[in-house]
This record gives structure tokens, C-alpha cells and sequence, in this order.
């Protein structure tokens, strides 16, 4: 089966013609979106879809691609009204999946026609504020369930409100009274399109004149968040030029960049194989603690266009099948995301959109990050990879005894330890990278590729003889107490802790207002933000760092320190007395509603980690981050 993505409009007729479904699906279903009233978040939509008499069993897509879990927001369905020839046709839910609805199609001469509503909470993956939006297709869709659902083709047109543009990597746009019709795609395309739209926007060409294009797409909550400068520009252009030097192909015909800037949506990325949809902070290219939380976000979605698109893990082939229903084995994700945030950030150095220094210090915030998960003495690697469906949702209490997805920054741990191993092996000849053009480089375009753990073993194997089984086996497989740090330490460097904050450290605390006594006092607290009340609570602790000894657990508050009222300060303050002889630290903390002070033996001040070199060995850390283009950052 072909997953490549059928995205234009002669490729989508061909298969139309090839397809007899039992909808005589000769014309595609339409999917009208009226996005009109997305700042109320607020989408209705249409689908006219060509149907046979008889039963028909609908689908709305559980298992989102990427989301890696059954994520598709049932709930937020609303207003379902079927009809043919305008009378109105029942439809059930089906009482065991939430997500599967069946009606009887009457006789009639017109398409089936279903309405109805998608209502977005601001968390949502499509959602929108009063002046941007975006839309990912597979929350706004129902889909025909049959044996050929790979050749089900939809026509898709968007409204969108007065004045507002939209970026997308759906491709034949026209204007059609007042609506954006866009080519036919299938279904897989189509949910792998999503649309980035708003009313302040800017869309720089990455890539002028070559083919494939590359575009950088910008819808901001005003003019000046989507106003790029050169430098940042000259950034993703390199960003571009190193992912080809890297893996020596490209697998898509034109890559769109979609980044929406606003404070009012959760940070995030989703890949696809033509675009990525990106969030980040409203400022992110202007201030630079702004800049360097986004830091990797769009190299890291950009690198999954091979690693995850183009191939992906035999257990996730939800997007493949253009089946969305049955549940995924995420087993591989420590490939599939950890290799994905190995490369994103190595990219990220490589095309200067970090430093050589703030490279490090990540690398130096990840190893000490995963090195105090308490998880990490029951819980294996991969099992946070298994149970991501779980992990993505999980609260934040508890986290560091329940693990996070730690498959994340725990393997691109491990992915340098790799790398580094190639490169001491080879002498400086070979490196991961080969591995990287030789998984996922030439030949460019082809269907979606699977693979299995052998297949990974196999492919470094080629490039550098080694029982690479065993090595997995023993950084994600077993339990391990200590976090993998082989490749930080043969990549020249070690892990050390001292008073000085690190730039990211201090970068994050600004935008989210997290603050972190995370390695000395064990806790993480929340700060004050726009127009909530979780000012001192704490998110989490460290179990057997010095506060959860004290008795001190996830969901209390902080209101004082030392007899004066909590703040951030007031608490860095009371430690640096601390640990100039003051005493234990006292510390008046809300439970419920029971107020107790927690006497807190620690005077180690404040400790943050860093990476310091250690001149006997190669610097390999330094060598990875550098350029393969001529072009230095
Ligand atoms: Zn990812």
C-alpha cells in the first residue's frame, strides 16, 4: 500500500478512478469547514458524501498520527445532523466505540449530507484565538469505514473569517465564492494537511527558486510577532541546507513551516510529511528567553518528515492504513521521537539557532533532568515509550516517581552515546549521520517505509560492527538507576552541578513560570501567570531530596519562607542563607486546608547543571554540533 502523500489533484483523480468503493466513490466526499467564528472556536462543517443505499458505518479519527495516542477530541463533536435529499436520517453511536457511528442510508438521489460542529477548547490541536487558527482536518472529520478506505478521497474548502490568510501544504487553492477549495486529496493527506490561518501573517520563501520550496509561514497575535529579521531567517534557511547534508534526500515535494505565535496555546509541535504545525510563545522572535524556549521546536518537527513520516515503526502505522481507529504499538518511540529530538537538536546547533554553549547547557539540563527521575528505579526506559498513550496526559504531580515521556530527552542520550561510540570506533570517520543517509536518505520520495528494532540494529551495524542489541538492551530496555551519560562523557565533556543558572534555566522559568529548586531543595514551583491562583504551588518533588524528606508533596502550596511571604526570590534568598550557616529553612506550606511548617535540612545552596570539559578526551560533542555545509552559522 501506497501512504505516500497524494497530493495533487491529477494524482487524487487517478486513484479515484482506480477506487469502487461500495460508496461509489467516483466523486470525493466534500468537507466543508466554515471557519468564520474561530476566535469563538467555534467550526461547522459540512460533508456532502456520495453513498450507496443500504448500512454505513462513520468514523471519526481515535488514533491521531503523531499524537501517538487515542487523542481525537470525540467529545467536542456536537450539532451531528444527518440528511439525504434533505429528510432526515438516524444515525447511532456505537455503544462500544465512542468514536464509530452507524446509519441506513436511505434511497435517494443527492449525496448524504452530515453536519455538525467541532467546539475547541484553546488546548485543542485545532483551536484558534480572535486573530489566528489553525486546523488539523482529523478533528473536524467523519470518515466512511470499508475495506478501501486507503482510496477514500475528500475535496476540502475552508471559510475563514474577514480578512484573515491561511498557510497550508494543500495544494490547488482557488477562490470559490468566498471559500478556499483546495485539490482533492485522500483521506491520509488530508489529515496530514493542516492549516495554519490568521490576521497578522508573514511567509518567507526558505528556499527561493529551487525545488523542492520551502516555506516559513508566521500568524501572530500581532504585526510585530510575525515580523521575522534576517538573522532568524538565515537560521531556518541553513536549518534546510543541513537536514539535506544530513540525510542526503528529501522525501516530499514542497515543506511548509506553520508557526503560530501566541501565548494563549500551549507550546507545541505536530509533525507531518510536507508541513509541521509549530506554537510557540507570541514572542518568539523578538525576545530572546522567547527565542531560546522555542529553541529546537521547528528543526525537531522538520527532522520527522524522514525519521517518522517517510519511515515510522511497524507498531504505528495508524496514518498508513488510513484507518485511525485501531490502537498503535509505540514501543519504538525511542526511535521513532528520541532520535527525532537527537537530530532536532543537533540541527538546531549545526544551523546556529543554538549556540555551541546553549547546546551544551540543554544536553546538561537533559542528563541531570533524567539522572533524577525516581522512576527510573522501577520503570524502564521503554516503558514510557509503551505507555506514551498514557504519559502524554499525565499531570505533573508525581511525575518524576511516575516518569514522563522521557523516551524523548532520555534517548537522544542514548543516540549520542551512539554517535560518539561510531565516531571513537572509526576513528572521526564515520559517525551516526551515516547511519541517519542511510535509513532515511536516498532513494527520495516512495511509500512509507516500516521498520523493526532489527532493522535499526541492523543499519548501524552496517556502519559500524558492534553488539548494538545489547547496547539498547541495557540503556532502554532494563532497568537503569543512572541516567545514560556514556555519551556526554566520550563525547569529551561531564556532568557537573554549581549556583550558576543556566541561560535555558532562567529562559524557561520566564516563560512558564516554573521555577526550579529542582537539584538542590527538590521542587519544582509554579509562579504567578495571567489570571490564575497557582502561585507557590508545587508541581513536584524530588522523593529523598531534602524537601519531600522534610514531608513536602506534589499539589501543596508554598506561602511562606522563613516567616515572610513566598515568593521566588524570597526562597533563593532564605537558601543562599542557608548555605552561608543559616540554619534549616522553615518553610509554611498549605495542604488542602491544613497549614503546617516543614522544617528543611539543606544548605547546599542553590545547583544547577552544567557540562565541563574534560580535556583528556576528544571533544566529540563540539565536532557533532558543527556544520556539514559550507555555510557556517
Ligand atoms: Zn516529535
Amino acid at each position: 500500500m501506497n501512504g505516500r502523500s497524494l497530493l495533487h489533484a491529477a494524482a487524487a483523480a487517478a486513484l479515484m478512478v482506480a477506487a469502487r468503493t461500495a460508496l461509489s466513490a467516483d466523486e470525493p466526499i466534500g468537507i466543508a469547514v466554515d471557519a468564520r467564528e474561530a476566535p469563538k472556536r467555534i467550526f461547522h462543517v459540512v460533508e456532502t458524501m456520495p453513498a450507496a443505499e443500504g448500512p454505513l458505518a462513520l468514523a471519526y479519527p481515535k488514533w491521531i498520527p503523531g499524537e501517538h495516542s487515542p487523542a481525537g477530541p470525540i467529545t467536542d463533536l456536537v450539532g451531528l445532523k444527518i440528511s439525504r435529499d434533505g429528510r432526515p436520517v438516524a444515525w447511532k453511536r456505537v455503544p462500544t466505540d465512542m468514536w464509530g457511528f452507524t446509519c441506513e442510508v436511505p434511497a435517494g438521489r443527492g449525496p448524504l449530507e452530515l453536519a455538525y460542529d467541532y467546539v475547541a477548547p484553546l488546548t485543542s490541536q485545532t483551536t484558534a484565538t480572535p486573530r489566528l487558527m489553525i486546523l488539523n482536518w482529523w478533528s473536524v472529520i467523519l470518515y466512511p469505514r470499508g475495506p478501501n478506505d486507503d482510496a477514500t478521497v475528500f475535496a476540502p474548502s475552508l471559510q475563514l473569517p474577514q480578512g484573515w490568510k491561511d498557510a497550508t501544504s494543500l495544494r490547488g487553492a482557488r477562490e470559490e465564492g468566498g471559500r478556499i477549495a483546495f485539490a482533492p486529496v485522500s483521506l491520509v493527506t488530508l489529515i496530514d494537511s493542516p492549516v495554519l490561518a490568521g490576521a497578522h501573517t508573514n511567509t518567507v520563501d526558505l528556499t527561493p527558486g529551487q525545488k523542492p520550496g520551502h516555506w516559513l509561514h508566521l500568524a501572530g497575535e500581532s504585526a510585530a510577532s510575525v515580523a521575522i529579521g534576517p538573522e532568524d531567517v538565515a537560521h531556518y534557511k541553513r536549518l534546510v541546507a543541513e537536514a539535506f547534508a544530513l540525510f542526503g534526500t528529501r522525501h516530499y515535494d514542497e515543506y511548509h513551516f506553520l508557526v503560530a505565535l501566541t501565548d494563549h496555546l500551549p507550546s507545541n509541535g505536530l509533525e507531518h510529511h510536507e508541513s509541521s504545525d509549530n506554537r510557540a510563545a507570541e514572542r518568539a522572535f523578538i525576545d530572546e528567553y522567547a527565542r531560546e524556549v522555542m529553541g529546537s521546536l521547528l528543526s525537531h518537527e522538520y527532522v520527522h518528515s524522514w525519521n517518522g513520516k517517510y519511515r515510522r515503526p511497524e507498531g504505528l502505522v495508524s496514518g498508513v492504513s488510513a484507518d485511525y481507529q485501531p490502537p498503535v504499538d509505540s514501543s519504538l518511540l525511542w526511535v521513532y521521537e528520541g532520535l527525532t529530538e537527537y537530530y532536532g537538536d543537533v540541527l538546531a546547533a549545526r544551523c546556529g539557532i543554538r549556540t555551541p554553549e546553549l547546546d551544551r547547557e540543554n544536553l546538561a539540563i537533559v542528563a541531570a533532568q533524567m539522572d533524577a527521575q525516581a522512576g527510573r528505579s522501577w520503570r524502564p526506559l521503554e516503558d514510557t515509550a509503551v505507555s506514551a498513550q498514557l504519559l502524554y496526559w499525565a499531570r505533573p504531580e508525581w511525575a518524576n516517581w511516575r516518569r514522563g515521556v522521557d523516551f524523548y530527552p532520555e534517548s537522544e542520550l542514548v543516540w549520542l552515546e551512539a554517535d560518539t561510540l561510531i565516531r571513537e570506533k572509526s576513528g572521526g570517520k564515520k559517525s551516526l549521520d551515516d547511519f541517519a543517509k542511510a535509513f532515511y536518505g536516498p532513494p527520495g520520495g516512495g511509500p512509507v517505509k516500516t521498520y523493526r528494532f532489527e532493522d535499526v540494529v541492523a543499519a548501524l551495524g552496517a556502519v559500524t560492527p558492534y553488539d548494538w542489541a545489547a547496547f539498547f538492551r541495557t540503556r532502554i530496555s532494563d532497568v537503569a538507576l543512572r541516567a545514560p551519560l556514556g555519551g556526554i562523557e566520550n563525547g569529551g565533556w561531564k556532568l557537573v552541578y554549581n549556583d550558576v543558572q543556566p541561560e535555558l534555566t532562567r529562559a524557561a522559568e520566564e516563560e512558564s513560570r516554573l521555577y526550579d529548586f529542582w537539584f538542590s531543595l527538590g521542587i519544582a514551583v509554579q509562579g504567578e501567570r495571567d489570571g490564575d491562583s497557582d502561585d507557590g504551588v508545587i508541581r513536584d518533588v524530588v522523593p529523598d531530596r531534602p524537601a519531600a524528606a522534610a514531608g513536602i508533596a506534589p499539589g501543596m502550596r508554598l506561602v511562606a519562607v522563613n516567616g515572610r511571604r513566598y515568593s521566588a526570590r524570597i526562597l533563593r534568598e532564605a537558601l543562599a542563607a542557608a548555605h552561608a550557616g543559616g540554619g534549616p529553612i522553615e518553610l509554611l506550606v498549605e495542604n488542602v486546608d491544613e497549614f503546617r511548617t516543614y522544617s528543611v535540612r539543606y544548605d547546599g545552596g542553590e545547583r544547577f547543571p552544567h557540562l565541563e570539559r574534560n580535556p583528556s578526551k576528544t571533544d566529540r560533542v563540539s565536532v557533532i554540533g558543527r556544520p556539514l555545509t559550507s555555510e557556517k552559522p
